[in-house]
């Protein structure tokens, strides 16, 4: 995994605009213009054509955007990446792309909040039938897969149960049956994790968490690796038989962002292409930190438990390892006595802060249960494993020593 992206810093930074800059400027300019103007109206057909690459409408295609999307292709190899202006946006537009009336998703109820939703609720509605299954049991997967199964979705490690699938095992079962493996890797990003050596096929990223460089915007990225064969997929037929192995970025491209009209903004392009130069170092300081602190939490009386999948005894640890190497991410949870006492907790905190978000530079702690899953249902709640004596931390940049002096004394 680290070896793929040995020389990550050095491709990502020395990567040449599409046309050189009037000024010599080097860091790419922010094309702040809704519309682009053309020589001819030959020209201005060709673009709405699709026949040439040039720009026409920030809603479409943007050189700011297009720079953003392109350092993020050249670095994860892959055929295409598409920049939404959320984490959201990227779900909706990936499954509006692939799935019709009729069709079922094979996913986990162990989802971030608005995901569940989206798919529960939203999807429901159009005849899109989500089938909810524990991902780590392979034959239940393969037991719930028909004709008409258009995905297999799941988050790479779930939040905040922290749960692991085996991805390759996943991905077996998908590809003999002609199912895409949908992955949102937001939570380990590619700077450290090749997800398609793990044989998925479209990486979704909330590029608001580590991408934006300490949570400076809101935004989604969709990757499409190219290789899977679209051949049994209802709506995309008609795009495979015209674009074979891009079929679902032309569909994605051409029909479904324009019309959904949730294209990233320049303004956002810029802070986390940016933000992207930086990604390798924080993400590895943020990892390891978060791994250290987690071994040191283990040692507290106070604390009920601590989950973290980069811990020798964590029940994900061999595949955790195995997918994501030994510093697995910068987010653990911990178990306190009760409701109460994680409220007592959060509430004399002084340098970790009180906020949602994930991978800020700043060390960020809540209570799930209460705030991002507040009003589910109790029951809703018990079949998501989510607890009340949990809390989640996201681990910043500040020192191991300063995190822990926090801990203990909001622990007395
Ligand atoms: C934050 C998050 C999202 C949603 O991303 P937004 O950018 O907030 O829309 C989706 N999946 C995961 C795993 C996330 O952490």
């Amino acid at each position: 995994m680290d070896k793929k992206n040995k020389n990550f810093e050095a491709k990502l930074l020395n990567m040449p605009y599409e046309k050189p800059d009037t000024y010599g400027a080097l860091s790419m300019p922010v094309y702040n213009s809704v519309a682009f103007e053309f020589k001819t109206a030959k020209e201005m057909e060709e673009a709405f054509c699709g026949l040439s690459n040039d720009y026409y409408y920030s809603r479409i295609d943007n050189p700011t955007v297009r720079y953003f999307e392109n350092r993020v292709k050249n670095i994860t190899d892959s055929m295409s990446a598409t920049a939404v202006n959320s984490g959201m946006a990227a779900i909706a537009n990936v499954i509006i792309s692939i799935a019709s009336t009729g069709c079922n998703i094979i996913t986990s109820p162990h989802l971030f909040g608005n995901t569940y939703t989206f798919l529960s609720s939203i999807l429901a509605n159009f005849g899109i039938e989500i089938r909810f299954c524990d991902l780590t049991d392979l034959e239940q997967v393969q037991s719930l897969t028909d004709d008409n199964t258009c995905a297999v979705f799941l988050e790479i490690i779930t939040n905040p149960q922290l749960e692991i699938a085996d991805l390759q095992a996943l991905s077996t079962i998908c590809h003999k049956s002609g199912i895409p493996l949908i992955a949102d890797t937001t939570i380990i990003p590619f700077c450290s994790f090749d997800a398609r050596t793990f044989g998925v096929d479209i990486e979704i990223v909330s590029s608001t968490k580590y991408i934006s460089g300490g949570a400076t915007t809101v935004g989604g990225l969709i990757i499409d690796y190219g290789i899977f064969n679209w051949k049994k997929s209802l709506p995309l037929q008609k795009w495979y038989y015209n674009f074979g192995k891009e079929a679902f970025t032309k569909r994605l491209r051409r029909e479904i962002h324009r019309n959904l009209g949730a294209y990233m903004s320049p303004q956002t392009a810029y802070m986390q292409s940016l933000g992207l130069e930086t990604l390798q170092l924080r993400y590895e300081r943020q990892a390891a930190t978060c791994l250290e602190l987690a071994s040191l939490l283990k040692k507290s009386d106070k604390i009920i438990s601590v989950n973290y999948t980069g811990l020798k005894d964590n029940r994900f640890h061999e595949i955790s390892n195995k997918q994501f190497g030994a510093a697995p991410g910068a987010m653990m949870t911990i178990d306190l006595a009760s409701r109460q006492a994680c409220f007592d907790f959060i509430d004399k905190l002084k340098i970790i802060r009180r906020a949602t978000n994930l991978f800020d530079n700043k060390t960020l702690a809540i209570h799930p249960s209460s705030t991002i899953f507040g009003t589910f249902s109790e029951e809703q709640r018990k079949k998501m494993d989510l607890r009340q004596e949990t809390i989640r931390l996201s681990i910043g940049l500040e020192s191991t020593e300063d995190l822990l002096a926090d801990i203990e004394q909001a622990l007395k």
